[in-house]
């Protein structure tokens, strides 16, 4: 069975197409991922605002993992990905082969919401992942 924990927590589909919550401050603009009720830079209560974050951003640094935590296939890929509005979300990344050849430094992701790992009752437990702009599946 596929179970969804983070639906509504980390991100919503619109559309049938994720995107991730973040939040806004009122007074100084910064944008957290994932939501925050206390600003990080100015430390205002109650002055973050939900809002959508866009569907791609840009691979900061990423790394292909060879020994993963239990319920993962190795190896995969985990990256940093900044998002225009700012946020550097720390993320799997499918779509291409698991190999440090297969993505650069820049390169352009879209978000999408897909298989992350078995959990002990064999679900397949699903999340947000980025995969490059243009890959055919997750
Ligand atoms: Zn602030």
């Amino acid at each position: 069975m596929k179970i969804f924990p983070q639906e509504n927590t980390y991100y919503r589909l619109r559309n049938g197409k994720p995107y991730l919550i973040g939040s806004k401050c009122r007074y100084c603009d910064y944008v957290a991922f994932p939501r925050k009720v206390v600003c990080p830079a100015c430390v205002t209560k109650g002055s973050m605002e939900e809002v959508e974050l866009s569907q791609r951003g840009k691979i900061d640094t990423f790394s292909v993992l060879h020994i993963g935590a239990p319920g993962f296939a190795v190896p995969y890929i985990v990256a940093y990905v900044v998002l225009p509005e700012g946020p550097r979300i720390f993320s799997m990344v499918s779509g291409c082969e698991p190999s440090e050849k297969s993505l650069e430094i820049g390169a352009e992701v879209e978000l999408i919401v897909d298989k992350l790992r078995d959990d002990e009752q064999d679900n397949e437990v699903m999340g947000y992942k980025f995969r490059p702009v243009g890959a055919e599946s997750g």
